[in-house]
């Protein structure tokens, strides 16, 4: 351990942690850094290709150099689509080296484990926060252990395993295997990419990078979808910074959408609730944000009102619709990646059509089953359920997904087994 590092403080209580296990503080409530970065243009390192352009603030100065992780990750595209008739913007954040934006916390989490000198960890995730995980703890040399539903889609639990990593299939909805995985964090080190104030910090580099990408002009809105609300936070601390630096007078509006079937921080915004409290947990295609009470949603909550943005829930129709119109425009994204562009239509009814609105797209669509994350009838219909999977057909993708299966000879199940 280090204690050169800044402790961890509760966010509800201000208390600090006792000890860098605990992954919660005794109230309850997530842990923040007793630190924050700070954003100064001159300390960005321009001949650096990956959100480590800004590594001198997105770490404090005890965590040494040689500590730093990095896949690469950051630095995404923008690009401009035609949608339906009007312009926006996209951020192409499955670029990056596992294919989601989650590498972008991955690697600032990984790199406070390593100041830490933790040789261990385990994750619970539908799958893409623990694919990611998995790769920056096989190129950190930290061994690591990985929760995930079992019927989180097949590309996500291939690359756990290739990387390296054990992989635990917990049945049931999504909240199994989080509790699943609680209880093997009483021994272990849990490095939660919902929990972990130190994932936050990569998250916060995106904002950067717009301002840089926009030469200091940035959209109006920014419409994300919100499952633990790290992606959201991570844009709202990250603008924060810059407000904070005097670069910008003022943040975009934050848009959070989530799924109908699942939408606890929709609801306490409707609602005008001081905090989200937990819903059931629908079935929907957009199972990477199916989290029934988010990690930090209360105050994702808070970040949405005072940017003044709104929240607002599609259908899962309505998902399909817009991954079909995206993939018709040549980007293949997983379904939770189209749920902010289903919204698109009910925000410019809202707010105007000229709205300049950006959205990160956050996973690739190349890690579902199958053939992707349609279904076998190339449909949305009643099996189009493709990341919930019901069926084994297609559980490591007899060919369909996988690098491997040419010979179609993936095993099933969990496994210690090593493909050679
Ligand atoms: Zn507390």
């Amino acid at each position: 351990m280090n204690d050169n590092l800044p402790p961890l403080r509760c966010a509800d209580c201000d208390a600090v942690t006792p000890s860098e296990q605990a992954w919660r503080c005794a109230c309850g409530g997530p842990f923040e850094l007793a630190w924050s970065p700070a954003f100064d243009p001159t300390q960005i390192a321009r001949d650096r290709w990956s959100q480590w352009r800004y590594g001198a603030m997105l770490m404090p100065p005890n965590v040494p150099q040689a500590a730093w992780t990095t896949l690469g990750e950051g630095m995404t595209p923008t690009v401009e689509l035609d949608w339906s008739g009007q312009r926006l913007m996209v951020k192409l954040e499955f670029l990056m080296a596992t294919a989601s934006y989650k590498d972008r916390g991955s690697a600032t989490l990984v790199t406070w484990l390593r100041a830490l000198n933790v040789t261990a960890v385990i994750e619970d995730s539908s799958g893409n926060a623990g694919a990611s995980l998995a790769a920056y703890c096989a190129a950190a040399g930290l061994s690591a252990t990985i929760f995930v539903p079992s019927h989180a889609a097949a590309g996500k639990k291939v690359q756990i395993e290739r990387f390296g990593a054990t992989l635990r299939e917990v049945d049931g909805p999504r909240q199994a295997t989080t509790d699943a995985c609680h209880a093997a964090a009483e021994n272990s080190f849990y490095a939660s990419h919902a929990w972990h104030p130190a994932f936050l910090l990569g998250q916060m580099a995106a904002a950067w990078e717009l301002w840089e990408q926009g030469n200091g002009l940035l959209p109006d809105a920014i419409v994300m979808p919100l499952g633990q609300g790290g992606m959201l936070l991570g844009y709202y601390r990250g603008f924060r910074a810059l407000q904070e630096a005097g670069l910008i007078n003022a943040m975009p509006r934050l848009v959070a959408v989530q799924s109908a079937a699942c939408a606890p921080v929709v609801a306490a915004w409707r609602n005008g609730a001081a905090t989200v409290a937990a819903v059931d947990e629908g079935e929907s295609i957009a199972a990477g944000i199916r989290i029934r009470q988010p990690v930090r949603g209360t105050e994702s909550l808070r970040a949405i009102r005072e940017s003044e943005g709104m929240a607002l829930t599609v259908s899962d129709e309505a998902i399909g619709a817009a991954h079909q119109q995206l993939a018709r425009q040549g980007l293949f994204v997983e379904a939770t990646s189209a749920v902010p562009m289903a919204a698109v239509p009910q925000i410019r009814a809202t707010w105007g059509r000229d709205l300049r609105l950006l959205v990160p797209l956050s996973g690739s669509g190349l890690k579902g089953r199958g053939s992707g994350e349609l279904g076998e009838q190339g449909s949305w219909g009643a099996g189009g359920a493709e990341e919930l999977g019901r069926s084994e057909r297609g559980r490591w993708g007899s060919g369909g997904d996988g690098e491997l299966g040419e010979r179609g000879q993936r095993r099933r199940g969990v496994g210690a087994q090593r493909i050679l």
